[in-house]
């Protein structure tokens, strides 16, 4: 029986205006565009929070030294022919961050707002992610700066394949593996797949299917993959309530961003009988006291590219969401969006970042201040790259697990980083992002003890 308990609308005096997304304007079902003063830099956000870790454990600087800047930074500009026509030149991104405990790992995003700072910060923070999680892999992370919304399948298809030859040789199943990410799909990482084994010679073609992971299942993809990423998020959160004896049935929680992520961590966390209660993502924002169906929306999503008009609920302001009560909230949008402004209106007991620092420091800080719990996004949505770690596996081996495996493996896994987090952030007495941070640092400082620098 799912009870469901009634969230109120909590209206904050003191916010003027919302303050998340400096550089990224959020535009508010009634068109109004939300802008902050607030400046944001992702890249030096993600240093400072290497600088903290570092002096808590003690770091080598010259590791220090070595981690703070990316390996490799490329940047490719191909042309693309248009349905129309006409020929339009787009601008990508791979950065690799680090491949000392493996190759370089992580997702391309496809995004208007993609810049070179982000993906360097994004690229850094799957080097951490992976060494949190214990896989073989270092951080890379990739892009192209435009909105996919824009385009034709046929459109689409074209870019992403383009991007793909453009990138060469700088990718490889044994070199950088990319993923899905904002924007990007399974669909699309079939077309980079495709693209990569009949570009790179026939001998080794089928040992290239693991170029990319996050394909589709008949592609060489692994059950499971789809819903990884939200599948972690909901093993975080039932660790949290299991220490805290908090019954998550009844309970309320709130999702920022309905795509990959968000849907998934509300489909899974409906079976605990939790109620969502407001929902939003660039289409706009909604609110529903009695607790939207996560699966009808998740389809109402899928056909109409966002939850703007979905018939259950009202439509509420992005500074209105940020107010709403719950007991979780779930950020799985983008980074930037819970600043100041938004910590303050937030009423909340844990935030569960789903998103690629959806936090700002400052908004961090007021948060903890008001003890409001955060899981940082290198722990909480570690699921997805874990996953794809499994299905590289199953490439390399000609397997295919079963689902109760993946589900298995990565339930064992996200638990256990979870207890390390903790348990560390409460023998250094530190806040969780710092505790993942320096678990992750120590790993990777052990292996440059090691290893030292070639030659
Ligand atoms: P997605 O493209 O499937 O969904 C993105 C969601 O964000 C959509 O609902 C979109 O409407 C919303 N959004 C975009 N711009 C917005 C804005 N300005 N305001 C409010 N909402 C906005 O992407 P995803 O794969 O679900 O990724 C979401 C976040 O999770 C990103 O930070 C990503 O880096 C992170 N992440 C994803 C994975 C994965 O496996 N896909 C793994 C780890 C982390």
């Amino acid at each position: 029986m799912r009870r469901v308990q009634k969230a109120p609308l909590h209206r904050v005096p003191e916010l003027g205006s919302a303050t998340g997304n400096a550089r990224k304007p959020i535009v508010s079902r009634k068109g109004s565009t939300l802008m902050s003063t607030e400046r944001y830099e992702f890249f030096q956000v993600i240093q400072g929070y290497l600088k903290t870790a570092a002096r808590v454990i003690n770091m080598d600087p010259t590791v220090e030294q070595i981690l703070a800047q990316p390996r490799n930074e490329i940047i490719v500009h191909f042309p693309v022919r248009m349905d129309s026509g006409e020929i339009k030149v787009f601008k990508g991104y791979r950065i690799q961050h680090s491949n000392l405990l493996g190759p370089f790992k992580g997702g391309i995003r496809y995004h208007e707002s993609v810049t070179l700072d982000d993906v360097k910060a994004l690229a850094a923070m799957m080097t951490w992610k992976c060494a949190l999680m214990r896989l073989p892999f270092g951080g890379g992370k990739g892009g192209i700066k435009f909105n996919p919304r824009e385009h034709t399948q046929s459109e689409l298809q074209r870019i992403t394949r383009r991007f793909t030859h453009a990138l060469g040789g700088n990718i490889g199943p044994e070199y950088d593996i990319p993923a899905p990410d904002v924007g990007t799909n399974a669909q699309m990482m079939a077309w980079i797949m495709d693209t990569y084994m009949n570009t790179v010679g026939h001998v080794n073609k089928q040992a290239n299917r693991g170029v990319v992971t996050g394909k589709p299942v008949h592609s060489g993809g692994t059950v499971g993959r789809e819903k990884a990423t939200g599948q972690g998020v909901v093993h975080c959160i039932t660790e949290w309530a299991r220490a805290r004896r908090f019954n998550l049935e009844g309970c309320t929680y709130v999702v920022q961003g309905f795509g990959n992520v968000g849907s998934n961590a509300a489909t899974i966390l409906s079976k605990y009988g939790a109620s969502l209660v407001a929902v939003g993502d660039h289409t706009g924002y909604l609110y529903n006291p009695e607790g939207f169906n996560e699966h009808k929306l998740t389809e109402w999503v899928r056909e109409h590219k966002g939850v703007a008009g979905y018939p259950s609920g009202k439509t509420i302001t992005r500074e209105e969401f940020f107010q709403v009560k719950s007991d979780i909230f779930i950020p799985a949008a983008l980074e930037n969006q819970v600043g100041v402004a938004e910590a303050k209106a937030l009423d909340t007991k844990v935030i569960v970042e789903g998103a690629n620092g959806p936090c700002t420091p400052d908004g961090e800080k007021v948060l903890l201040d008001r003890g409001i719990t955060v899981i940082p996004d290198v722990l909480a949505n570690s699921g997805g790259v874990t996953v794809s770690y499994y299905e590289w596996v199953q490439n390399k081996r000609s397997e295919s697990w079963e689902i109760d495996e993946v589900d298995h493996r990565l339930e064992t896994a996200m638990k256990r980083s979870y207890h390390e987090v903790v348990d560390f952030a409460q023998s250094k007495n530190v806040d969780l992002r710092t505790a993942a941070y320096g678990i992750a640092l120590q790993r990777i400082e052990a292996v440059y003890r090691e290893r030292d620098i070639f030659p």
